[in-house]
């Protein structure tokens, strides 16, 4: 998962990127980096890091332009080096600055067919590569070349892709994959100063930038913003939508609505769906424990639902990451210990109904039922937003090998078991589609019920299942020095 922002016709882009950048850190940590046009010279700067380490005053004031585009990232293949942040950019057959959201599933394929010798492990450089490639087949590089060479360019892309370049001749060029897997929009601003536009992957970006949203890139759809300031849009492939259902489950903030649905308000409605399940079993609860942050949502309103007390029992140091987040097994597990301590008056005694939005492998839900437990809890029961991951993702979000995940190799009585838990209930499919309120065939489920909404061949999961064996291998190495 990545976050990216762009911007055409803006005062300070540096400025307006960074803040953008900073509002969607938590979509990557591991590496940011920002691509300016100054209407005459580009400026490229990109490190490993977050975005607030790479990016000082002086840095900022350097990288002068009112267009540009900005990109935070979280390595799902590929290891967590410089040489994969974006963005990247090319030189021929024109310059172009391109970074992305999502994951390129034939990516092996792609780089022996167009013969490439890439820098880097990062997907988005394939895709310019092949970009750049296609765009030079044009016997004229115009507007329309750039919707042609996109089209040819979707034929070859199998995966997710919310891509965003700066391409100086023209403007901001947007595309998004036929399945619009990753999220994507796109605004407007007018004022005294004159009109800009402004895309990101959450619409929060544009709302803190003070920018009007205009709508999501279509799935499929390619969008051309002009340096002029007037923008065009070609739908270029038309296929069913299908959104990660995970953006509203636990990944995009809150505050941000994706597919004009408020993520804060799914997050609610998953809570009482998950209320119902509950209701299913006959154990009482003294009360509701959210796993902070994401999880506070769900678990507040299944409280209301079941008329249970919430309580914020477990207190997390908000300067440690995201355990999912982190890019290896070891820093999560040292991560948890600093990450969350109990409030022990809050715990000892009672009946404790502990929610927390997924379960992967469970080496968080162990160690805080075990907490719970050295707190006196009378009783442990957990409660999971999200339904068993089974499988997984091909599409840009870090869910593990199968080997690791908990739901692909126990049963939910097994798993309660190897937990610790007092009882187990999850989230079921159906409640999942109802709480976020999307037709079922819009989304992707893939991780659930493993209906990948492109072709995944059992070569390619196979390929990717060695990759992360190989990565998470070579960081537990160097972590043990
Ligand atoms: S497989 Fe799961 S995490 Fe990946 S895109 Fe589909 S729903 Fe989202």
């Amino acid at each position: 998962m990545c976050g990216i922002v762009g911007v055409l016709g803006a005062g300070n882009a540096s400025s307006e990127l960074y803040n953008g950048l900073f509002s969607i850190q938590h979509r990557g940590q591991n590496g940011a980096g920002m691509y300016i046009f100054d209407g005459k010279n580009t400026f490229l700067k990109k490190d490993k890091g977050l975005v607030g380490d790479i990016f000082d005053k002086s840095s900022l004031e350097r990288l002068k332009g009112g267009s540009g585009i900005g990109h935070v990232r979280y390595p799902t293949i590929g290891s967590n080096v410089q040489r994969d942040a974006q963005p990247f950019k090319v030189e021929e057959p024109i310059e172009i600055g391109m970074a992305h959201n999502g994951n390129i599933v034939n990516y092996r394929e792609l780089v022996d067919e167009y013969d490439l010798d890439l820098e880097s492990t990062c997907d988005l450089e394939l895709i310019l590569h092949i970009f750049a490639e296609e765009l030079k087949k044009e016997s004229q590089i115009d507007e329309q070349a750039l919707f042609s060479t996109t089209e040819r360019l979707m034929e070859k892309l199998n995966g997710s892709y919310s891509v965003v370049a700066l391409i100086p001749n023209f403007g901001l060029f947007l595309f998004r994959d036929p399945c619009g897997i990753r999220p994507f929009v796109f605004g407007k601003k007018v004022n005294l100063d004159g009109t800009s536009f402004a895309v990101a992957s959450e619409n929060t970006v544009l709302d803190i930038l003070g920018y009007k949203v205009l709508r999501d890139v279509l799935p499929g759809e390619a969008v051309l913003i002009k340096n002029d300031k007037s923008y065009q849009a070609r739908q270029i492939k038309n296929e069913k939508p299908k959104h990660c259902m995970f953006e509203w489950v636990y990944f995009a903030r809150p505050d941000s609505t994706i597919e004009r649905i408020n993520v804060y308000e799914a997050r609610i409605r998953l809570g009482r769906q998950l209320a119902k399940e509950w209701r299913k079993n006959d154990h009482k609860l003294d009360v509701v424990l959210p796993v902070p942050d994401t999880a506070r949502t769900h678990a507040l309103a299944l409280a209301e639902e079941l008329d249970i007390p919430y309580r914020e029992g477990l207190l997390r140091n908000r300067y440690v990451g995201r355990t999912f987040i982190m890019p290896n097994q070891i820093s999560r597990e040292t991560a948890v210990k600093t990450k969350l301590n109990p409030i022990i008056e809050e715990v000892k005694g009672k009946k404790i109904g502990l929610v927390d939005d997924s379960l992967v492998r469970g080496t968080t839900s162990k160690k805080l039922i075990k907490l719970m437990r050295d707190c006196n809890a009378q009783e442990v029961h957990f409660l999971v937003g999200c339904p068993p991951i089974v499988s997984p993702c091909y599409y840009g979000i870090d869910i593990p090998t199968k080997d690791e995940l908990m739901a692909a190799n126990m049963s939910v009585k097994e798993i309660k078991k190897d937990i610790g838990a007092d009882s187990l209930t999850y989230q079921t499919i159906d409640g999942l589609v109802k709480g976020i309120a999307k037709d079922r065939d819009q989304l992707c489920l893939a991780c659930l019920d493993e209906n990948y909404p492109t072709k995944v061949r059992e070569d390619i999961r196979d390929y990717f299942e060695n990759m992360r064996k190989k990565e998470r291998e070579k960081v537990r190495k160097e972590k043990e020095g």
